[in-house]
């Protein structure tokens, strides 16, 4: 027995001795393994025809590792829409394996920087990848323009090195950066996008003093999606869903907050006290958005936008107090990577978590 034990000892020191000595063959033949596997992968290529959501970015200004600034991903069909571009948006899109070449046109709710600070990146991924000829259509309330020409400008010195390191033919100059569609401010939902059995429609949120700031609706083959952008409370999300799918909703939980912006008073920080004793009254409370979802018979709520930052997700019933005493349909504390599907012409909703 003793002899057996020593011969498996010896045989175990010899292997790991073995592998020590062939770490870079090993590495060499891991990583060939790693690329053959995850080269060209593409998390909408087994889609069944449908709407589905993926969330790229369910954070706000304040700094989380988990979760990226404000991305969603709407596919539609064929076809692949992103809602803002939050900080990290681009690298999120592509952990969660959506090529950004596929990326059809990108809707903007408004400018706050954390909603557009990670769109440079996701246009500059976007040409690399794709080298489409024709820049990315991005929609957005007045101003969009200016938002888009600013991203051009930074990035100009940029686009000029890639096409001499690159090639005209590999990225052409004619793909590079975006192209503003301005939705003009008009009271009510607006259709702004109407292609291959896509309706996509804007419509004004209350936002104070960030004005226009829109939410987007989307609907394809009798599904539909609201996307509420940043948004106070407003009956405006519940009219628009008005039996939707699944609405998607920023949400920030005031008693939180409040305990940040006392704690920030109480060390004598009065600038972050003032900060976050204003933003509550520019976002919404989770019990207010349970209130939308139900007037508008929303059939899954999704949160996202989450504010503040929570390090476990032991703190969401604290966060989620009160919510299912006013709706009682599903609500989800959205997170990066969560995949909603809903199928053509059913009423389905499937889950699927990508990362
Ligand atoms: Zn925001
Ligand atoms: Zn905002």
């Amino acid at each position: 027995m003793r002899r057996l034990l020593t011969v498996a000892v010896i045989l175990l020191v010899v292997l790991a001795a073995a592998g020590w000595l062939a770490r870079e063959q090993l590495g060499e033949i891991l990583f060939a393994r790693a690329v053959q596997a995850t080269y060209g992968t593409d998390a909408t290529a087994g889609l069944d025809d449908g709407l589905h959501v993926i969330l790229c970015g369910t954070g706000s200004p304040l700094p989380d590792p988990d979760r990226s600034g404000p991305c969603a991903l709407v596919i539609a069909g064929k076809q692949v829409f992103l809602v803002d571009a939050g900080s990290g948006a681009g690298r999120r899109i592509g952990q969660i394996g959506v090529p950004l070449a596929k990326v059809d046109a990108t809707f903007l709710t408004h400018f706050h920087s954390d909603h557009i600070d990670g769109l440079g990146e996701v246009l500059m991924l976007r040409w690399a990848a794709s080298g489409r000829t024709v820049p990315m259509p991005v929609y957005g309330p007045e101003g969009v323009d200016k938002v888009v020409s600013g991203f051009d400008t930074a990035y100009t010195a940029d686009y000029g090195y890639r096409i001499a390191h690159h090639g005209a033919d590999i990225m052409p100059r004619s793909g590079a950066g975006a192209q503003a569609f301005t939705i003009p401010t008009r009271d009510g939902a607006q259709t702004v996008y109407e292609r291959g059995g896509v309706k996509v429609q804007a419509f004004g949120v209350r936002h104070d003093p960030v004005e226009p700031a829109l939410g987007y609706r989307f609907d394809y083959k009798g599904r539909s999606v609201v996307i509420s952008g940043d948004t106070a409370p407003t009956a405006v999300v519940a009219r628009i869903c008005n039996g939707c799918d699944l609405l998607v909703h920023e949400v920030l939980n005031p008693d939180m907050v409040g305990k940040i912006s006392a704690t920030a008073r109480q060390r004598g920080d009065s600038r972050i006290a003032k900060i976050m004793s204003d933003i509550p009254g520019y976002h919404s409370a989770p019990v207010a958005v349970a209130s939308i979802a139900r007037q508008g018979k929303a059939r899954m709520l999704v949160f996202t936008h989450i504010v503040p930052r929570m390090p476990t997700r032991l703190l969401h019933p604290f966060f989620l107090k009160g919510v299912a005493d006013v709706y009682t349909g599903e609500t989800v504390m959205g997170e990066d990577g969560m995949q909603f599907s809903l199928p053509a012409r059913s009423t389905r909703i499937e889950r699927a978590d990508l990362l």
